[in-house]
């Protein structure tokens, strides 16, 4: 460092350029032949060092200027942080040379007490307490709670911002980040990062969530609106029937298995009703929906398809086993006697019942067991008939 060529007008030897490193905190390097004192006043701020030669005489000094504005911008404590600190340069004498931070002007030209501030061993500046009770640290000290309070203020930042619903805070890396702090930073940011797309996907999750959860209650509806029962009889009504029908066409289609269907009225219905009254006809409706209940089998559907008209669907059952279903309900509606009311009075009614096998074709499906209910009507009620047959099949 005092290899530089001596200037013999000023006694200064003007040194190369400083290293970068250096370079970033004194604007320039000199050596000086003869002793200078430091302008405390001035625009910048020196200090000077001997620089020995080889055989223990003093070469010079090395002198670093550093411009006060640089200075300040290194103490300025940063915004938002150290709230309350006060940052003083003093010269080897204790004289304050530069001083930032809350009521800096005043503390300048201040006699820090030396004796107090250095550790008697070392001679290094660690901290001391003033006569006002502040206490007051080194620059190292002050560097090194600048380093870790910052990237911990900045995660203690984000943190709160999270605990109020925010997941956007990225923290900015501290100076160091291979160490702990910067460890630390990099984990809370890459666990805001997965908590963000966390939360994108809980928010899609949610509106499908939404979506589906009005299909269900439109599905609902209408499974509700399928299962109203009837409300005399609690059999199954008209539109429930119809919805079962397509299903069950659907199945014996691709299965090829039979269906069969008998279509049941209540003979002389409008009879009985004038003769005993709209209850006593109501109560009729419910006993027979009783009788075919006890009747079919649990497979069955039965259904009241409107007034005094019920059918009987039956899966996995041909021709003859559904003829058979409907002399077993024709012939217990027969031998029921009926006391309806408080009348005491026996009502006997009879049923007529026309039977069909599905053929693939709906239509005809219910059509042909249409026409043979209206036949057994026809052929004198109190029988069942089944479609292309003549014959009416008594008990
Ligand atoms: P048919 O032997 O030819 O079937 O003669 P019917 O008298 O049974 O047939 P019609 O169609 O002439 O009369 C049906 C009657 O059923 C008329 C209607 O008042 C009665 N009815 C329909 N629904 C109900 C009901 O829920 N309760 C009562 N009590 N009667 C009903
Ligand atoms: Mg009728
Ligand atoms: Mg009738």
């Amino acid at each position: 460092m005092a290899r530089g060529n001596a200037s013999k007008r000023t006694g200064i030897a003007v040194l190369p350029t400083p290293a970068p490193e250096l370079a970033r905190h004194f604007d320039r390097l000199s050596l000086h032949r003869q002793k200078s004192t430091a302008n405390s006043n001035s625009g910048c701020l020196t200090s000077r060092v001997d620089v020995i030669r080889k055989d223990s005489k003093v070469a010079g000094q090395l002198e670093g200027c550093l411009s006060r504005s640089k200075l300040y911008a290194f103490l300025q404590p940063p915004t938002g942080d150290l709230c309350g600190l006060r940052m003083l340069v003093a010269d080897n004498t204790g004289l304050v040379v530069a001083a930032a931070g809350i009521r800096a002007d005043g503390r300048l030209q201040n006699q820090l007490p030396m004796a107090k501030m250095l550790y008697p061993r070392d001679g290094i500046l660690a901290s001391y307490e003033d006569d006002a009770g502040n206490r007051l640290v080194g620059g190292l000290a002050y560097k090194i709670t600048r380093a870790i309070m910052q990237p911990i203020e900045a995660l203690s930042r984000g943190a709160k911002r999270i605990a109020a619903g925010h997941v956007e805070p990225q923290i900015p890396l501290p100076a160091n980040n291979d160490d702990e702090l910067g460890l630390l930073t990099r984990t809370f940011n890459s666990m805001m990062t997965k908590l963000r797309s966390n939360q994108l996907e809980i928010e899609q999750d949610r509106v499908r969530l939404g979506e589906k959860n009005q299909e269900l209650q439109r599905a609902n509806e209408t499974l509700a609106q399928l299962s109203i029962p009837d409300g005399l009889t609690k059999l199954h009504n008209h539109r429930y029937f119809q919805d079962h029908l397509t299903r069950e066409i659907k199945r014996v289609s691709r299965t090829q298995s039979s269906l069969a269907l008998i279509l049941l009225d209540i003979d002389d219905f409008k009879l009985l009703n004038d003769t005993h009254g709209h209850a006593a006809g109501d109560e009729v409706l419910v006993c027979l929906a009783a009788i075919m209940n006890d009747s079919a089998r649990e497979s069955d559907l039965i259904a009241r398809y409107g007034g005094e008209e019920f059918v009987i669907l039956m899966p996995n059952t041909d021709l003859a086993g559904a003829v058979h279903l409907a002399e077993k309900i024709r012939m217990a509606v027969e031998s029921t006697r009926l006391i309806i009311g408080d009348t005491m009075k026996p009502v006997d009614i009879t049923i007529s019942l026309g039977v069909a096998l599905f053929n693939g074709h709906r239509r005809e499906f219910f059509a042909e067991a249409d026409k043979a209910l209206y036949q057994a009507k026809a052929a004198g009620k109190n029988c069942v008939i089944i479609p292309g047959s003549e014959s009416v099949e008594l008990g």
